[in-house]
C-alpha cells in the first residue's frame, strides 16, 4: 500500500520519525557510552552492557492503541527496510536510517497452533512460533540483522570501514553471521570459530557456503567464546556474538511480534524460550518490558527459560529462593541433543539477573520460571511435535519438554495459552534424530529410543526380480513391466493394501 492511502491520523507516524539517541550502559557501575563505537564490554569496569534509548520516555506520549495500529498498518508497507525487524524501528534501532538497514527476510515467521492431539498430550493450549523459518534458518537473524545494520550504518559514515566480523558458535550464530557479513562484502569479511565436531554437518556447512573463514578449535563452545573475547580485546575485529547489545536489540523483535500475532492481548500468556548464552531470553524479557512500558501491551506474559539437565546453570542460579544466597557458578557441559544450547558459562547472565528483577517487579509477582528437563525427554517431544505437523528443532522439542514440565509443577493456568520458541529448524539437527531412530546415542545421552517414534526407509527389492534399473541404464518392455509390477506389489504387501476390483 501507498503511503498516500493509509488514514490520515496514522499516516504521519507510518515512516519512522522517532529520533532516538541511543547509549551503551553498563550494568555494572552505570556508565553510558555512545554508540558510534563498537563496544562490547564496559571500558571502566568490564562488565556486559545493553543499549538504552535515552529519549524513551517520548515514545510514551504516542497512546499504545496509537502504537498497535502503527505495527498494523506497516504491515502493508512494501518498503524493505521496514518488512523485517525494523517495522519495530523506535523499539529496535531508531538511530539506524532506513538507507542502512539489511533486510535479507528475517522476522515475521508464523505462529501455528499445535492440534488436539498434541495439545491433550502436553496439556496445555499451545503455538509454535517458528524461528526456524528465517534466512539461515534460526532466530539468530534477527540479532545478526540489527548488528550488521549498525555495522554498516558505521561503514556508511566512514566511522569504519574493512570490517572484520567474528563470532564463536555453537552453529547457529556463525551461519547468520556469515550469512549478513556476506551481504555486505567487500566491505565486511567474517571469521567465524567453531568447536570441532559440536556443530552439526548442516550448520557447518553454511558459513562455508556463504565465503567465511571457519575456523574448528578443539573443546566446546565456552572456550571460543574465550578466544574471541581475547581477539575482541587485543584486534580490530568486530564480535557478532550476543555478547554484542546490538544482537539483544534485534532479537527483541520476537517478543513485539508476538505481542502482534496475539492482538496485543498478553492476558494468559506464556512465552517459553530455550537458554544457552541467554542473549534470546535477555531480549525477549526486555521486548515484552518495552512494550509493556509504553501502553503497546497491557500485561507482561509469563516467560519460562528451560534448560537441559546437561548444561543447567542459569536454572541451578534460579533454584535457590534466597535472593542474598543466590550465586552464579558455570557448570560444565555435557553432551546435548540441543546443542545450540550446550553452554556452561553464559555470557548473558547478568542480564538476565538484572532483567529478571525488573520483569517481576513490573508484574507485581513472579512471572519468569525455570525448568530443567532430560535429554530423553526433548526428543521425545521433538519427534512427537514433528509427527504432528510441526518442523520442531531439538531447541523446540526442549520448549515443549519445559512446558510440560512447568504444567507439571503447577506453574501453567488453566486459561493460559503458550508460545513455544523453536528457535531453528528441525532440518538443521537432523542429526540427532537419526541417532534416535537408530538407536545410537552414547551413553552420556541417556537416551533411548521409544519405538512408537523411531521411523526408518524400508528398501524394496524382490530377490526374485533380477534387472532393475540404474542411472543411465533404463528398464524397457516387459523387463520394466515386470519390474513396475513386482516393486508395486510389494509396497502394497508392506501398506496392507487390499486390491481394487476393475468393473
Ligand atoms: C543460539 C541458540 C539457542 C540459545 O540461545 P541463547 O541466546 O544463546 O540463549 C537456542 N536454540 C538455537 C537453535 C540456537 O541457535
Ligand atoms: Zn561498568
Amino acid at each position: 500500500m501507498k503511503l498516500k492511502d493509509f488514514p490520515k491520523e496514522i499516516r504521519q507516524y507510518i515512516i519512522p520519525g522517532h529520533k532516538g539517541k541511543l547509549v551503551y550502559r553498563c550494568l555494572s557501575c552505570g556508565s553510558e557510552y555512545d554508540i558510534e563505537k563498537l563496544l562490547y564490554t564496559c571500558p571502566d569496569c568490564g562488565q556486559v552492557l545493553l543499549i538504552y534509548d535515552l529519549n524513551f520516555d517520548r515514545l510514551k506520549e504516542i497512546p499504545g492503541k496509537t502504537w498497535q495500529r502503527i505495527f498494523d498498518y506497516r504491515k502493508m508497507l512494501t518498503i524493505p527496510a521496514l518488512k523485517g525487524i525494523y517495522i519495530y524501528h523506535e523499539f529496535i534501532g531508531p538511530t539506524i536510517p532506513l538507507e542502512t538497514v539489511v533486510y535479507l527476510g528475517e522476522g515475521h515467521t508464523p505462529v501455528i497452533e499445535a492440534n488436539s492431539f498434541l495439545q491433550e498430550k502436553a496439556g496445555v493450549r499451545f503455538y509454535f512460533k517458528n524461528d526456524g523459518q528465517n534466512p539461515s534458518a534460526s532466530f539468530k537473524d534477527r540479532g545478526m540483522a540489527s548488528a550488521l545494520s549498525y555495522i554498516h550504518f558505521l561503514v556508511q559514515k566512514e566511522y569504519i570501514s574493512d570490517v572484520l566480523a567474528i563470532c564463536a558458535s555453537t552453529g547457529d550464530t556463525s551461519a547468520s553471521a556469515a550469512l549478513y557479513a556476506s551481504f555486505l562484502q567487500p566491505h565486511v569479511k567474517s571469521a567465524v570459530i567453531l568447536p570441532h565436531k559440536k556443530v552439526t554437518p548442516q550448520q557447518l556447512s553454511q558459513p562455508l557456503g556463504s565465503g567465511a573463514k571457519v575456523f574448528e578449535i578443539p573443546g566446546v563452545f565456552d572456550d571460543c567464546m574465550k578466544i574471541v573475547e581475547v581477539m575482541s580485546d587485543s584486534y580490530n575485529v568486530a564480535l557478532l556474538n550476543s555478547k554484542n547489545a546490538w544482537r539483544i536489540l534485534g532479537q527483541e523483535s520476537y517478543s513485539y511480534e508476538i505481542a502482534q500475532d496475539f492482538e496485543y492481548d498478553m492476558n494468559n500468556k506464556v512465552v517459553v524460550v530455550p537458554i544457552g548464552n541467554a542473549g534470546n531470553i535477555t531480549a525477549v524479557m526486555s521486548g515484552f518490558l518495552k512494550f509493556y512500558e509504553t501502553g503497546v501491551i497491557k500485561d507482561l506474559p509469563k516467560i519460562i527459560g528451560v534448560q537441559s539437565k546437561h548444561a543447567n546453570p542459569v536454572y541451578r542460579y534460579y533454584l535457590e529462593p534466597d535472593l542474598s544466597k543466590r550465586k552464579f557458578i558455570p557448570v560444565t557441559v555435557k553432551p546435548s541433543v540441543a546443542q545450540a544450547a550446550m553452554i556452561g558459562n553464559p555470557v548473558s547472565m547478568p542480564r538476565v539477573i538484572h532483567i529478571v528483577d525488573l520483569y517481576n517487579s513490573m508484574a507485581g509477582k513472579q512471572k519468569i520460571f525455570f525448568m530443567e528437563v532430560t535429554e530423553q525427554a526433548i526428543m521425545d517431544w521433538e519427534l512427537l511435535a514433528n509427527r504432528n505437523g510441526h518442523i520442531a528443532c531439538t531447541h523446540g522439542g526442549e520448549s515443549l519438554a519445559g512446558l510440560v514440565a512447568a504444567q507439571k509443577l503447577g506453574l501453567i493456568e488453566i486459561n493460559d495459552t503458550a508460545v513455544l520458541d523453536s528457535t531453528a529448524h528441525t532440518l538443521k539437527f537432523s542429526g540427532f534424530q537419526e541417532m534416535y531412530f537408530e538407536n545410537k546415542f552414547s551413553a552420556e545421552f541417556k537416551i533411548s529410543p521409544n519405538t512408537d517414534l523411531v521411523n526408518s526407509p524400508v528398501f524394496i527389492h524382490p530377490k526374485d526380480l533380477e534387472k532393475v534399473p540404474a542411472p543411465g541404464k533404463p528398464l524397457k518392455g516387459d523387463d520394466f513391466h515386470r519390474f513396475v509390477n513386482r516393486i508395486s506389489e510389494e509396497i502394497a504387501k508392506e501398506l496392507n493394501l487390499k486390491k481394487v476390483r476393475k468393473e
